[in-house]
C-alpha cells in the first residue's frame, strides 16, 4: 500500500497504544472516521470506549479518499428520489446536511486542525446531457427544501479561480459542501477522545464476535486475546462482511484511486465533481497546495467492484494523468507527487446499512457509504454511540435497516 496525501502530510503527534483489556463497557471496532466519530459521541457520553483497529488510526479509506464532504449519496437527487422514494431521499439529504454541520461545529468546538474549509462544491457538466440532468437535479432540490444551484462557465472560472476545459458547459453549486484533510480529521478526533479516557489497540485485528450466555456479553476475539464488552459497534465500512457475513453481497469491497500534485501557486478556491467517464472523477486543492484527484474507476476491469488489493494501477493512474488536464488545461503535466487507493464499501442501492443482526444482541454496525462517507459519519457516529448504550436502534437509522426492499431490488 502506498500512502496517501493525507498519510504524508499528517505531521501529529502518535496517537496512544494500550495492552488489550481483559474486559470493556463499549469496544468500536475500525478506526476510521465512523469509529472515530463513534468513539467521539461515547466520550461525549461519558463513557470511554476501547478501540481496536488492524492498522493505524485513518488505515482504511478514511486517510486514503479526496477529502470532500458533500451532501447525499453518490446517485443524483432525482434518481435517490426514484429509487427510495422523496421522503427517504429527503431525509437522507437531511441527514448529510446536518452532518456537514455536525461536523463544522466538532472541529470548532475541539479545537481540530484538518483545514476544513466549508466552501462549497461545484459538479461540472461536460457535455449538454450533464448540463440537463445537473439542472433537474438543482430544481428537484431546490423544490424539497435544499439550497441548490446552477451557474454558467463564467461564474465557474470566477467560483473556482481557474478556467476549466472547454467541454465544461455549466455546474451544480452546492454552498453546503465543505473540503478537509481526512487523516488529521480522524487522528484529531482520536486525540480528543484520548484526553477523555479511550483507549486504543492498534494493530489489532478483530477475528471474530460470539456471544457469551451468562452474563450476555459480547466477546470479541483478536489475535492478541478475548475482550469482553457489554456492547460492540462495527465500524469496517468494506470489510464489515468479514465480521459480520450477513453483509455479504450488501456492503461489497470496492476500490478507489486518487493522486496528489506537487504544490502548485493556489489555483482552486473550491472542491469540485465531473463525469469524464461513468464512475465520476473528483478533486480539491489542499492547503499546501497539492491537487488531490481522483476517480476513472470506471476503466478498471469490472469497475474495480470486489477488489481488496490497496494498490494503484497504471491503468486508472493513466486515466487520472488525463482526466486532469481534460478538465483543467492549465493543470495538465504538473508533476505527481502521489498515487493511492483505498477501499470503499458499496450498496447495491448506494445507501449505507446500520442496524444489528439477530444472532448477536448488543452488536451494531454501520457501513456502505458508497464513497460518500465523510458526511454521514457525525450522525451515524452518534447514533450507534446511542444505540450501543440505550439497546434499541434510534429511529434516525430506520431508512438505512437491512430489510428495505431497495437493498434487494439494487
Ligand atoms: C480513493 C477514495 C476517495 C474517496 N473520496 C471521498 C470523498 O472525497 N468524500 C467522501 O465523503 N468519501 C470519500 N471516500 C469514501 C470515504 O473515505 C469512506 O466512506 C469513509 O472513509 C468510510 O469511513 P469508515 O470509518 O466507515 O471506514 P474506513 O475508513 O475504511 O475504516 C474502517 C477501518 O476498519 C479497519 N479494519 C478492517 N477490518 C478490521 C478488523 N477485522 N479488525 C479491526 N479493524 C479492521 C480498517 O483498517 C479501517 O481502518 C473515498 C474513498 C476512497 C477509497
Amino acid at each position: 500500500m502506498t500512502h496517501s496525501h493525507w498519510h504524508a502530510t499528517l505531521d501529529q503527534e502518535p496517537l496512544p497504544g494500550h495492552e488489550l483489556p481483559p474486559r470493556a463497557e463499549v469496544v468500536v471496532i475500525g478506526g476510521g472516521i465512523l469509529g472515530a466519530m463513534t468513539t467521539y459521541w461515547l466520550t461525549r457520553a461519558g463513557v470511554a470506549p476501547l478501540v481496536l483497529e488492524q492498522g493505524g488510526p485513518a488505515t482504511g479509506a478514511s486517510g486514503n479518499n479526496g477529502g470532500l464532504c458533500i451532501t447525499g449519496t453518490p446517485e443524483p437527487y432525482p434518481a435517490a428520489v426514484q429509487r427510495l422514494g422523496r421522503a427517504t431521499a429527503q431525509e437522507v439529504w437531511g441527514l448529510t446536511l446536518r452532518g456537514l454541520a455536525m461536523l463544522r461545529s466538532v472541529v470548532e468546538q475541539e479545537g481540530i486542525a484538518c483545514d476544513l474549509r466549508p466552501d462549497g462544491h461545484l459538479e461540472l457538466a461536460a457535455n449538454p446531457a450533464q448540463l440537463a440532468a445537473l439542472t433537474q437535479a438543482a430544481g428537484e432540490l431546490q423544490a424539497d427544501g435544499f439550497q441548490s444551484s446552477m451557474v454558467d462557465r463564467t461564474a465557474i472560472c470566477t467560483l473556482l479561480g481557474l478556467s476549466p476545459g472547454d467541454e465544461v458547459l455549466g455546474a451544480r453549486y452546492n454552498e453546503a459542501a465543505a473540503r478537509l484533510h481526512s487523516a488529521r480529521l480522524v487522528h484529531g478526533l482520536f486525540a480528543v477522545t484520548a484526553r477523555r479516557g479511550a483507549r486504543f489497540c492498534w494493530q489489532t485485528p478483530v477475528t471474530r464476535l460470539d456471544i457469551s450466555a451468562s452474563p450476555r456479553q459480547v466477546v470479541v476475539t483478536t489475535p492478541h486475546g478475548v475482550v469482553t464488552a457489554s456492547a460492540v459497534v462495527v465500524a469496517l465500512n468494506a470489510w464489515s462482511s468479514d465480521l459480520l457475513p450477513e453483509l455479504v453481497g450488501i456492503v461489497r469491497p470496492v476500490r478507489g484511486q486518487a493522486l496528489a500534485t506537487a504544490p502548485v501557486a493556489p489555483s482552486l478556491n473550491l472542491a469540485f465533481g465531473v463525469d469524464l467517464t461513468p464512475t465520476g472523477e473528483y478533486g480539491q486543492q489542499t492547503v499546501d497546495g497539492a491537487i488531490v484527484f481522483g476517480g476513472c474507476r470506471a476503466l478498471a476491469p469490472q469497475r474495480d467492484v470486489d477488489i481488496r488489493e490497496r494498490v494503484p494501477t497504471p491503468l486508472v493512474q493513466d486515466a487520472l494523468d488525463a482526466a486532469l488536464g481534460r478538465i483543467f488545461p492549465s493543470l495538465a503535466g504538473l508533476p505527481i507527487a502521489r498515487r493511492w487507493a483505498g477501499l470503499m464499501g458499496f450498496t447495491p442501492d448506494y445507501l449505507p446499512v446500520a442496524g444489528s443482526v439477530e444472532r448477536l444482541p448488543g452488536v451494531w454496525f454501520a457501513g456502505g457509504f458508497c464513497g460518500h462517507g465523510m458526511p454521514f459519519a457525525g450522525p451515524f457516529g452518534r447514533l450507534l454511540a446511542e444505540a450501543a448504550l440505550a439497546g434499541t436502534l434510534p429511529p434516525e437509522l430506520e431508512p438505512y435497516r437491512l430489510q428495505r426492499p431497495t437493498l434487494r431490488q439494487g
